[in-house]
């Protein structure tokens, strides 16, 4: 009798699609970039960037000291007068060409960013470089139409610039504040955070194959010291984006001293979900609003507002959907989640969530195998959390998403805007004049509307409250850059 082998079940796995790491090639060390030029901090001090997906060391990283600063800052302020002075069309090309080359070496770009900072691949190549190079080319078509972004006030620039920028979108957060500076006629230096200047060091080399003057870019490469004494220095404005306790403390560093200043600092962003909204489409718009980026992201949406009617039935889509996530290898393609950037950053994390379960929340964790080395941390959720709790208070800044449940639009504005903060939320409904009615009343500075974590150079991003104030982007990134009479 003929037997029958039972067919066995089918995988479904991806084959791996690893990028090359080949195709970015790193140096040993990298130097300083002040006026013009790669220069060895004066007192040799070097430390080493590491990959947080494997833990290994990637390059030995120039650590400006306070006299590398000092350097820095007087190179952009022998530089400004010329910049100032030269034909905005001018600048602009200066602008263009930076964006150009960004485009040129994008491949190198993003293997860099997701080894530096432990992003997925397909985030770094399709979202933080492309974005990145969009400003360069946006704010480059403003450089010689200033008069017209303000309304047509006399202005001139503010001077030389000092900007510190943190970990999660090393090079966009760069490009967010590089270029407009530029565009109106600044001179800068640059602070990228102690985890990820790789990418402001390739940034920089950019700007020296862009021909630029000598000192109207510098990147000065260290950790807090660093830019602690770059916003004290002789700048004439200060851009930060990072956390609130850091810009309450730039803030009162500066204050009283008339010079300018712009914070983009955290938030705890509400994503709220009606029972009129696509759900499928609401789910999916969940999922990029706390795990993009790992929710290393300042307006990741990580208070989940559903409608009680139909919390039950988006939490069980959400599930199902996180069980598909593929966390791991951030330079594979397929991967969803990749590493957490820092050692630290996991720590805060883990405690965070384990704060979570002690005060009462019950979580949700798909099975997924985690890499042995490295920092790596599930994607979660919580259900039952109350507002009092810290993991809906306080920003987590990783894969954690906390969902509260509402009634009625009232109800969910009251407990949207339950927050320290107000950068950011999401709107899910079919109704238009809902949406409408929602942003006015919810005090953040952007609200998406049937999406979530959508960034583009011509729209302005900022926060109210603890997340800061002033805007980067668009027609409004122009303002903090200008002085007006
Ligand atoms: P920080 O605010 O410390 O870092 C941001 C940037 O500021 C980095 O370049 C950092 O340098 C620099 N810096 C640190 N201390 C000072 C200082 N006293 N004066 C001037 N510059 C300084 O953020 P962390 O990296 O410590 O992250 C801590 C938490 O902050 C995160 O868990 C997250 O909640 C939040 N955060 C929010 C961000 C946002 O976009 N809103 C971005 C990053 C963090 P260095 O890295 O070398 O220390």
């Amino acid at each position: 009798m003929a037997t029958v082998t039972p067919r066995a079940a089918l995988q479904w796995d991806y084959a791996p699609a690893p990028e090359s790491r080949d195709a970015a090639s790193l140096r040993e060390s990298y130097d300083l970039f002040i006026n013009g030029a790669f220069v060895a901090p004066t007192d040799g001090a070097r430390v080493q960037t590491i990959n947080p997906a494997t833990e290994e060391p990637l390059a030995s990283v120039a650590f400006a000291g306070p006299g590398d600063v000092a350097a820095a800052v007087a190179a952009a302020r022998e530089a400004a007068p010329k910049w100032a002075a030269l034909a905005p069309l001018e600048r602009g090309k200066y602008l263009f060409r930076i964006a150009r080359l960004i485009q040129e070496r994008s491949r190198e770009l993003a293997i860099v960013e997701s080894l530096d900072g432990g992003k997925p691949i397909r985030e770094s190549r399709d979202v933080d470089i492309p974005l990145a190079a969009a400003h360069f080319f946006s704010y480059a078509g403003w450089a010689d139409k200033l008069g017209y972004a303000v309304g047509g006030r006399a202005f001139a620039p503010r001077g030389v610039v000092g900007q510190v920028v943190p970990w999660n979108f090393p090079l966009l957060m760069a490009a967010w504040k590089l270029a407009p500076a530029l565009a109106c006629g600044n001179t800068a230096v640059l602070k990228p955070a102690e985890t990820t200047p790789l990418t402001a060091l390739l940034l920089a080399e950019i700007v020296q194959e862009a021909d630029l003057p000598p000192g109207v870019v510098n990147v000065v490469t260290g950790d807090g010291g660093a830019g602690a004494a770059l916003v004290r220095s002789d700048v004439d404005k200060v851009a930060f984006t990072g956390s609130t306790a850091v810009g309450k403390e730039i803030q009162r560093a500066l204050a009283g001293t008339g010079r300018g200043l712009t914070l983009e600092l955290g938030g705890k962003s509400a994503n709220i979900v009606f029972e009129d909204a696509a759900l499928d489409q609401a789910v999916e718009g969940i999922i990029e609003g706390i795990f993009f980026n790992q929710g290393h992201v300042c307006c990741a949406g990580s208070r989940l507002l559903l409608q009680e009617s139909v919390a039950e039935e988006v939490v069980r889509r959400l599930w199902a959907r996180m069980e598909r996530l593929r966390v791991g290898d951030p330079l594979d393609k397929n991967t969803d989640v990749g590493a957490i950037n820092s050692r630290q950053q996991l720590e805060k994390i883990t405690e965070l969530v384990a704060s979570g379960e002690e005060e009462g929340a019950e979580i949700y964790q798909p099975p997924c195998r985690l890499p042995e080395k490295g920092y790596w941390f599930a994607p979660t959720v919580f259900t039952n959390v109350a507002q009092s709790y810290r993991i809906a208070q306080e920003e987590i800044f990783g894969p954690v998403l906390s969902v509260l449940t509402f009634r009625t639009p009232d109800e969910a504005v009251e407990k949207a805007n339950n927050t320290p903060y107000g950068l950011s939320a999401g709107v899910w409904t079919e109704k238009g004049s809902r949406i409408l009615a929602m942003a006015q009343k919810l005090r953040a500075g952007v609200i998406w509307a049937n999406t979530y974590n959508r960034f583009d150079p011509t729209s302005p991003f900022g926060g109210y409250k603890e997340s800061g104030f002033g805007r980067e982007g668009g027609r409004h990134g122009l303002e903090p850059y200008l002085d007006f009479e």
